[in-house]
């Protein structure tokens, strides 16, 4: 039910690294699905979802340029990545009954549709989840900056990051046992704490647009949903 929703449009941003479960390398078939059930139910809420997925389970530009590769063709090996996961992803939407499509920032169209700005606002209206592929399009950047990107162009009200831990910390849950969760913060005292919540080009996008962005657990049964409900659940940065 769209009334118990505190946002009617927003950008979920998923790492690669979210579909590998427990394994080392790849797509997760089990993971992807639990991924996909958390986000059904927040389509059943009547929210408009777009999703920026990233490739980091599969290729990472900085390792083939460390590697000794052309940082940019690097790049480009990432952005395929990134194709790969939102085609497994918008797949396993659709066996679970929402209509997905995926829209790619690169010129791929035997494959996936090119991002069309008008097109993929239509989607999102006709309540057809959104997969933003192939990042920003250009080497360089991050799917963080593309969430960013994509999530102001199309008028998201928050963009959604998705990570192993619930939230941000004063320090690391791991290894401290007295840190604790900052409910919220705004991009100012993130930035005067040094707390890395998205990468700099990401981080300023947001802040410029004035585009909050909530860093919760994908992994936490029901943790979206509560989100979307505008609970206090991990971490709301705001301008
Ligand atoms: N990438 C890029 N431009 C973009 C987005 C991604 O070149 O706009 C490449 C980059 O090489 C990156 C890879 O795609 O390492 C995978 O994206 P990312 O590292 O953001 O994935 P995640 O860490 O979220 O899994």
């Amino acid at each position: 039910n769209a009334n118990s929703a505190a946002y009617q449009r927003i950008l979920l941003k998923l790492s690669g690294e979210a579909l590998m479960g427990d394994d080392a390398f790849g797509i997760n078939r089990a993971t992807i699905e639990r991924i996909v059930q958390e986000i059904a139910q927040v389509a059943r809420m009547g929210v408009q979802i777009a999703v920026v997925i990233g490739g980091g389970n599969i290729f990472r530009g900085v390792a083939g340029g460390a590697a000794g590769m052309d940082r940019a063709t690097a790049d480009y090996m990432g952005m395929l990545a990134t194709v790969m996961n939102s085609l497994a992803l918008a797949d396993a939407m659709e066996k679970a009954g929402l209509t997905a499509r995926v829209m790619s920032a690169i010129g791929i169209e035997q494959v996936v549709e090119p991002y069309v700005r008008p097109k993929a606002l239509q989607y999102l209206e006709e309540g057809k989840v959104v997969v933003f592929a192939a990042g920003t399009g250009n080497p360089f950047f991050t799917t963080d900056t593309a969430a960013a990107l994509r999530g102001a162009e199309i008028g998201a009200q928050i963009v959604l990051k998705a990570t192993k831990v619930d939230g941000v910390y004063t320090a690391d849950p791991k290894k401290d046992a007295n840190a604790t969760r900052y409910s919220q913060l705004s991009f100012d005292e993130a930035i005067a704490k040094s707390l890395g919540i998205m990468d700099a080009t990401a981080f300023a996008l947001c802040r410029d647009q004035k585009l909050p962005i909530k860093v919760f657990s994908i992994f936490k049964s029901g943790a979206l949903e509560r989100v979307v409900a505008g609970q206090d659940e991990g971490t709301l940065v705001y301008a």
